[in-house]
């Protein structure tokens, strides 16, 4: 498509997971009806899944584009087609995945100069450090991505910079860290960067801070009245703007947005959908936990099991490849779906995640914590049963049951390793699991506490993203930034 020349050119380059492209998306869409013309970088694979979103907003009139660049898979021994993080079979080729993901750079600074209308500013994930050089090549300001809360990058920062874990002895002993609000503790097994071996990645996260510290601002999927003052705290940590422009994905507001998000649903969505439509209003726990964790088979019977257990209707997610042929034979030998088919479903691949929260049969979310799900949880004013797996998660976990108060644990404390969920075996019972569905929807004081603070927040997220809210005025407040060129006042 050709792209009007005067306008503000903002250039997204997310990295290859749902987890990011999926809400940089968005954001893209969210800037692009908000007057800028948007880019979005991505490979075939990658821009497949996205094609429909985009030429649906190209036909609303947004100024959007969606660019493929070849994926050099075979340059860095990478088979063919494994192009986003959810396609790798093991963390082993991660190093080439990232190798590959670098060697994107020139072949967009190509793209880049080729264009009528010359870029504006770069809003890019962390992990693509690199773009902090093209930025510069540029002339134009790159804004950080973290496809996270404040609320965890702080802790991580604030963990770092005051090294208050140094005298902690135990991985399993809580604590707090300073300038984080009251009520948040994590252990040393719990922080973030224990996702991978740390050894192979010690370069790469180097470059990916100094990056951090090159850019002039970070752009979140977040809003204010969620985040309990992290905002102004890392702005000030960091002596950068923070924008919080979230949550982006109510900015689907159609059902075909809803319904095709990320990727083609699951034949089987459908059928849920008219199941949920049987289903009494907030009845019906929703259980997925995200696009990249493959849990051993041992754990995903527990989690089925809980879900019998609970005795509450629920409709379960089961990716593609996960658990395969050993789930698959317990599914059929335990009759399972048979048995559960008056208040279960099960979707097997992708599911339509936010039309299913936004449907009025759900009352609760057991989530992974990844925070794009949190959020999505949080938008449709749901309470969540709380199991984290890496990462971040167990600070978005922390928010969410001991800031927000709107969680449950499962009450797992110990963060597994992305690609070695099957060594680690069951770390949550079926019990546990039943038991936390239980105290959600129970409608005991506390239960109904809850529910309420979950729905007000559920509201707050709305208004945030509406006219004169805190995220609707800082996506004006980005777009005047870089209207206004480098001349800033600083923080
Ligand atoms: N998602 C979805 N259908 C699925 C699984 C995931 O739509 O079957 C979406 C979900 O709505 C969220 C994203 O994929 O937007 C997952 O991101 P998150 O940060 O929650 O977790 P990750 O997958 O990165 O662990």
């Amino acid at each position: 498509m050709s792209l009007p020349s005067q306008s503000v050119h903002i250039v997204f380059i997310p990295l290859l997971a749902q987890g990011h492209m999926i809400p940089l998306v968005d954001m893209a869409r969210i800037f692009a009806s908000g007057g800028a013309v948007a880019t979005i970088y991505t490979t075939p694979v990658n821009a497949r899944r996205f094609r429909t979103t985009v030429d649906r907003c190209g036909e609303l009139g947004m100024p959007i584009q969606l660019v493929e660049i070849p994926f050099p898979c075979e340059e860095v021994g990478l088979p063919i087609g494994y192009e986003n993080l959810d396609i790798l079979p093991s963390p082993e080729l991660l190093a080439k995945f990232y190798n590959a993901m670098g060697k994107l750079q020139e072949p967009i600074e190509k793209h880049l100069r080729e264009q009528t209308t010359a870029p504006s500013c770069i809003i890019s994930d962390k992990y693509i450090f690199w773009s902090s050089e093209t930025a510069q090549r540029f002339g134009v300001p790159r804004f950080v991505f973290h496809a996270t809360c404040c609320f965890s990058v702080l802790s991580a920062h604030n963990v770092k910079h005051s090294k208050c874990s140094d005298l902690i002895t135990s991985d399993m002993e809580p604590f707090e860290v300073p300038g984080m609000p009251k009520g948040f503790k994590i252990t040393k097994a719990q922080l973030p960067g224990t996702t991978v071996r740390q050894q192979d990645f010690e370069v790469f996260r180097g470059k990916i801070q100094e990056a951090e510290m090159a850019a002039q601002g970070v752009v979140l999927n977040s809003f204010a009245e969620l985040e309990h003052g992290c905002i102004e705290a890392y702005q000030k940590a960091i002596g950068k703007r923070v924008w919080c422009v979230g949550p982006v994905s109510l900015c689907n507001k159609d059902e075909s947005d809803m319904f095709q998000r990320g990727k083609e649903a699951s034949s089987d969505a459908e059928k849920c959908m008219a199941w949920l439509d049987s289903m009494k209003p907030q009845s019906v726990i929703y259980a997925c936990l995200g696009s990249l964790c493959r849990l051993a088979p041992s754990q995903l019977m527990e989690l089925g099991k809980g879900l019998v257990a609970s005795q509450q209707p629920f409709v379960w997610v089961i990716k593609r490849g996960e658990g395969d042929s050993e789930l698959e034979n317990w599914l059929m030998e335990e009759r399972f779906e048979e048995r559960v088919k008056e208040r279960g479903t099960v979707i097997r691949g992708w599911a339509p995640q936010v039309a299913i929260l936004s449907h009025r049969a759900i009352g609760g979310f057991l989530t992974h914590c990844g925070w794009n799900s949190a959020l999505e949880g949080v938008c449709s004013g749901l309470p969540m049963i709380t199991w984290p797996l890496f990462s971040e998660q167990f600070a978005n976990e922390a928010l969410l049951v001991d800031i927000l108060k709107i969680g449950v644990r499962v009450g797992t404390k110990v963060p597994m390793r992305w690609g070695e969920e099957t060594k680690v075996g069951i770390l949550v019972r079926e019990d546990e699991i039943a038991r936390a569905i239980d105290a959600l929807v129970s409608e005991d004081e506390e239960g109904e506490e809850r529910r309420k603070r979950a729905a007000e927040l559920g509201e707050k997220a709305r208004q945030a993203t509406q006219e004169g809210g805190s995220s609707h005025s800082d996506v004006s407040r980005v777009l005047q930034y870089i209207m206004a060129g480098p001349t800033q006042e600083a923080v």
